[in-house]
């Protein structure tokens, strides 16, 4: 490691590390992956496909099956077959073994879990290795010890699983959307056909792969790789199909909610967020200002409940975009897989545009825009960390989920002041609440309409804790005991 200083900021040093990467080579790609059905994986019925790339190069990693409605049809039907059969009249305790089983493979496949999430979403080893894989596991661990605990959950006697649930996950954390799927509904006898996100298959088939390991019975799980408008549509819509389980935007949670109308399928919704960060001037400012931080450069800022709006008491704001500004200058962009790394690359094409157009509409709107000077990679999809300030309430990167690494700075005088800014917004999944005084705290948390408020922490996840949101966020709660409570009818 050695230090230099950089000629535009003369008085910032910059730590210049050498690369650390962590080795491919832990991977065994195959050139092809079939759907998983029924215990096995299988061609698609019309033999279509499609490939998956590494965002950060360009670089096409595999074929994957494209699910139609017949692998619909199939992968429903094993699953009911399975529900009825095997895991809906197994004990409590027998499915609990299985699932404890599945989270130690997690455990000892780890690494090869992570390496394949960052080659396939584009983030940092460092957070698929420390946050993705570890909380995957937990959450199978966790619901393990439910699974024979069901009439002790508080829901009243006898609580039964709903049936097969069809459960659509997004890209930005594959592998941990699958687990907070599949682990809740699993522990209470549901049997699940699970549709990955289109850009990033890999971790999912993997874990299906772990999960024939694990000598589940053929047909407790399912995967269906493909288009959200042909195998996502389809699985949600299915007769088969008890409950839904949707975890993505917004515009597409509204689709579902209005296709499904009437059909008398449980329905929960996790979908986007514009959380506010809050920081008051008697924070602890080092420790917030990396909350800040880890708020919004988290995964790239691909993070539904990220603290894209940081709110900041007038009096300490610009202490607090400065400090900000010299802090962002030593993040480090580049190749997901080096252990260094601290933002990786932007999923896919699509949202890189969605970035792109937001930021130069905040521009437009008059907004102040900065960035670190950061070479950016010549290949791959890359956006440098940036913040904006000067940014009113009414425009729309105080409004809209940008889902990249792109902080809007807001200011407040009062408590009062900050509550209603926060609160402006249609969305209400998370906030964030910097300040020494306790009693603070308790009265910020009982006013931001966010269903979870982080104080002193941000981003900070537990499968013992709910997870969900107010209003536009979505409804239902995943983690804890009333994540199980959206598997079963009571
Ligand atoms: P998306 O809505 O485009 O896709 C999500 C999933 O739905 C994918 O698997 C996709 O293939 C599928 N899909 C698309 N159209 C469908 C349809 N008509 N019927 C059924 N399935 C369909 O979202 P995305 O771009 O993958 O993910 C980013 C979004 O997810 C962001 O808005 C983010 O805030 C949200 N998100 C929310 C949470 C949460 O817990 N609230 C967590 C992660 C991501």
């Amino acid at each position: 490691m050695s230090k230099t200083y950089r000629t535009d900021q003369p008085e910032h040093v910059v730590w210049e590390y050498s690369p650390a990467p962590e080795s491919r080579s832990i991977v065994h790609l195959q050139s092809s992956y079939g759907l998983f059905i029924g215990g096995a994986f299988v061609e698609p019925v019309d033999g279509d496909s499609y490939r998956t790339e590494n965002p950060a190069t360009e670089e096409v990693l595999a074929e994957i099956a494209a699910a139609g409605l017949r692998d619909v049809d199939r992968a429903v039907e094993v699953a009911g077959r399975a529900q009825k059969t095997v895991w809906g009249p197994m004990a409590g305790a027998e499915r609990a073994k299985y699932l404890f089983r599945i989270a130690r493979i997690i455990q000892e496949r780890s690494r090869e879990l992570a390496v394949l999430e960052s080659l396939d979403n584009g983030k940092p080893i460092r957070e698929s290795r420390d946050v993705d894989v570890p909380l995957a596991a937990a959450h199978f661990f966790y619901y393990a010890g439910w699974a024979d605990k069901l009439e002790h959950a508080g829901f009243g006697p006898n609580p039964a699983p709903i049936g097969v649930a069809g459960q659509v996950i997004p890209w930005n954390f594959p592998l941990m959307m699958a687990a907070w799927k599949l682990a809740p509904a699993l522990a209470a006898g549901n049997t699940c056909v699970l549709k990955p996100a289109t850009t990033t298959p890999l971790t999912a088939l993997l874990l299906a792969e772990i999960i024939q390991q694990a000598d589940l019975p053929p047909g407790v799980v399912n995967v269906l790789t493909g288009a959200g408008s042909v195998a996502g549509a389809a699985l949600v819509a299915h007769p088969g199909i008890d409950k839904v389980a949707f975890t993505g935007s917004t515009e597409v949670g509204k689709d579902l909610q209005r296709a499904l109308a009437g059909k008398g399928k449980h329905l929960t919704l996790e979908l986007g967020g514009k959380a506010a960060n809050i920081v008051f001037e008697d924070a602890a400012l080092d420790q917030a200002i990396e909350g800040i931080v880890n708020g919004i450069f988290f995964n790239q800022g691909e993070v539904c409940c990220a603290g894209s709006r940081l709110l900041v008491q007038e009096s300490i704001a610009d202490t607090v975009v400065e400090r900000l500004k010299s802090r962002l200058s030593t993040l480090r962009v580049g190749d997901p897989l080096d252990k260094n790394t601290d933002l990786g690359a932007i999923n896919n094409a699509d949202q890189l545009e969605k970035i792109r157009s937001l930021v130069e509409e905040g521009e437009a709107e008059g907004a102040v825009r900065w960035s670190p000077s950061c070479a950016l990679p010549a290949h791959g999809y890359w956006f440098p960390p940036t913040l904006f300030t000067n940014v009113s309430p009414s425009q729309s990167i105080a409004r809209e989920e940008i889902f990249g690494p792109v902080l809007s700075v807001l200011t407040f005088r009062t408590p009062e002041e900050a509550v209603a800014k926060a609160n402006n917004t249609t969305y209400g999944l998370s906030a964030g609440v910097w300040t020494e005084k306790g009693s603070r705290i308790l009265w910020m948390a009982q006013h931001l309409r966010a269903g979870v408020v982080w104080a002193n922490t941000f981003n900070r996840f537990d499968p013992t804790s709910p997870f969900g949101g107010y209003r536009e966020s979505g409804f239902g709660r995943e983690g804890g005991r009333h994540g199980l409570a959206a598997y079963l009818d009571v």
